[in-house]
C-alpha cells in the first residue's frame, strides 16, 4: 500500500518519512472561481449566525457564563507580540507583520473551538424536535426551551457523538444542560480528566481502546439502532461546518474594532490546526466568504497524523488513512489524532486551501511555554499546533513561494498573522503544570 502510493506521490516521501513539511495546494483558484466550484453557500453562513442569535437568550438562561455576551459565544482576538518576538529570536527571523491570538481556547461552556459547531448542531437539533412536536414556534422566545416541559420532552430523546475529547465535551455539556440522554464515544487518545468532566455533567461515557475513527463508527452504530437517538457526525455534519463558519463575520467585527485592515494591500494568514478537518474548515469557508482572496489560510497537523494533508494531496480524501501510509496517527495532540479526514471538508477545500504545514510533538510543549511565559496564557498542546503555520510560512523556503505566487512579497510588512488557539481554558491546573514540565527533546 505505502508503496504504491509513494510512487503516484513521490511528494509525500518526507510525510511519510514523519518529516515536518509545508505542502501548499496547487489546486487553489482565485476566490470567484474557487466559489462557484465549490457552491460557495453564504445563505446558510447567514442563517447560521441568525439561528445562533435567536438561541442566545437561551444560551443566557442556561449557561449563566455567557450573561456578559447576553448568550452569544465569542471569543478574545489578542494581539501577542511578545510571543512574536519569542518565536522570531527561537527561530532566528523576523516577520514585519502583526500576530493575534483567536482565543477559542477561552470560548465559554466548552473551552475549544468545539463550543461553534458543536454547541449550533445540538440547538439545531433541540429546535428541529421541538418545532415537529407542536412545543414550539419559529416565532417564541427561545429561551423557554429552559423550562421544565422542554426538559422532559428533550429527556425521551439521545444524543451520541464520537469524540477524540473536545467536541464530546462540547456534545455532551450542552446536550445535558437541556435536559438530553448523551453518550459520547470516546477514543484511546480522549484524557481522562475530559471522560471525569463529562460524567460529571450528567453525560454516559464509553470507551475505547481503539482510535479516533473506531470511537465514530461505534458511536454512529449504536445510534442508528436507536429510532429516539441523533448521531452527530464529525466527519459529516454540515450543522457542524456551519456552526464553525459563523467565526468569521465575527472576527471581521472584531479586526474592524481593533482598527486592523485587511484588503488587497493587507493580507491575512491564518494557521488552524486540524484534526479532521470541520472546525478548521469550518473557519476557512466563513473566512473566504468575508475576505475572498484576502485570506489565506493553512491547517497544521501534527506529523504523525497528517490526514487532511495526504487526502488532499492524493485527492482521496477520505479514502485513504494515515495507516496507509505507514504513518502511526499517535501524538500527544490529542484534539488532533485522526488518522482519516473528513469526507465533506477535503472536497470544500480543494479550491480555497493555502496549504497545510506539519508539526512535531515536541514544539507543541515549547510554544505552550513561550505563551505562558511571554502573554501569561495556557492553550493546550494541539491547540500550540497553530504557531508553526507562522514559522513555515514566514521561515521556510517554501513559505516565501506562496508569498511569491500570491504576490504578496510587497504587502507582507502590512500583514495580520492570526493563530487560531483552538482549546485549553477547561484542563485542570494540574495537567496545564504537566503540560508545561513536558519535554519530549
Ligand atoms: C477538534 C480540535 C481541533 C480540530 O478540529 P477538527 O474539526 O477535528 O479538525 C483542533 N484543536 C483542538 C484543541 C480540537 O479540540
Amino acid at each position: 500500500m505505502k508503496e504504491e502510493i509513494l510512487s503516484k506521490y513521490p511528494d509525500l516521501k518526507d510525510v511519510s518519512d514523519l518529516k515536518e513539511v509545508i505542502w501548499l495546494n496547487p489546486k487553489i483558484l482565485p476566490y470567484e472561481e474557487a466559489a462557484q466550484r465549490i457552491n460557495m453557500n453564504i445563505a446558510a453562513i447567514d442563517d447560521a449566525e441568525k439561528r445562533l442569535e435567536k438561541f442566545a437568550p437561551l444560551i443566557e438562561k442556561v449557561f449563566p457564563e455567557t450573561r456578559p455576551s447576553h448568550g452569544i459565544i465569542e471569543s478574545p482576538l489578542k494581539v501577542i507580540s511578545k510571543m512574536k518576538d519569542k518565536i522570531e529570536d527561537t527561530y532566528g527571523f523576523y516577520s514585519p507583520g502583526r500576530f493575534l491570538l483567536k482565543m477559542d481556547s477561552h470560548l465559554a461552556i466548552a473551552g475549544s473551538i468545539k463550543a461553534r459547531g458543536g454547541i449550533y448542531e445540538v440547538l439545531k437539533h433541540a429546535e428541529s424536535l421541538a418545532l415537529e412536536a407542536g412545543l414550539l414556534k419559529e416565532d417564541n422566545d427561545y429561551s423557554i426551551m429552559a423550562e421544565p416541559k422542554f426538559r422532559d420532552f428533550f429527556s425521551k430523546y439521545k444524543i451520541q457523538v464520537g469524540s477524540t475529547g473536545n467536541l464530546g465535551l462540547s456534545i455532551g455539556i450542552t446536550s445535558a444542560a437541556l435536559g438530553f440522554n448523551v453518550i459520547v464515544h470516546m477514543s484511546a487518545d480522549a484524557k481522562q480528566w475530559k471522560k471525569d468532566l463529562l460524567r460529571a455533567k450528567g453525560a454516559t461515557v464509553i470507551e475505547y481502546e481503539s482510535d479516533y475513527s473506531i470511537a465514530v463508527e461505534e458511536g454512529r452504530k449504536a445510534s442508528d439502532r436507536d429510532p429516539m437517538s441523533y448521531f452527530v457526525d464529525d466527519e459529516n455534519s454540515m450543522n457542524l461546518f456551519m456552526g464553525y463558519s459563523v467565526a468569521a463575520k465575527r472576527l471581521k467585527r472584531q479586526l474592524d474594532d481593533l482598527n486592523i485592515i485587511v484588503d488587497e494591500d493587507h493580507p491575512m494568514l491564518v494557521y488552524l490546526p486540524c484534526g479532521v478537518g470541520g472546525a478548521p474548515g469550518g473557519i476557512t469557508y466563513g473566512l473566504k466568504s468575508v475576505y475572498k482572496d484576502n485570506v489565506h489560510c493553512f491547517f497544521v497537523e501534527p506529523t504523525h497524523a497528517p490526514c487532511m494533508l495526504i487526502g488532499m494531496a492524493t485527492g482521496l480524501h477520505n479514502e485513504i488513512s494515515v495507516q496507509d501510509l505507514g504513518i502511526d496517527g499517535k501524538t500527544h495532540a490529542d484534539g488532533l489524532a485522526v488518522g482519516r479526514p473528513s469526507k465533506l471538508v477535503g472536497k470544500m477545500m480543494d479550491y480555497v486551501l493555502g496549504g497545510v504545514i506539519t508539526v512535531d510533538d515536541y514544539k507543541l510543549y515549547d510554544y505552550m511555554r513561550f505563551l505562558h511565559e511571554t502573554e501569561n496564557i495556557d492553550i493546550e498542546p494541539s491547540a500550540c499546533a497553530a504557531f508553526e503555520g507562522f514559522v513555515k510560512l514566514e521561515n521556510t523556503i517554501e513559505g516565501k513561494k506562496y508569498i511569491k505566487r500570491h504576490n504578496l512579497e510587497n504587502n507582507m510588512k502590512n500583514a495580520v498573522h492570526i493563530a487560531w488557539a483552538t482549546g485549553g481554558s477547561l484542563v485542570p491546573e494540574e495537567i496545564n503544570k504537566q503540560f508545561l514540565a513536558t519535554y519530549l527533546r
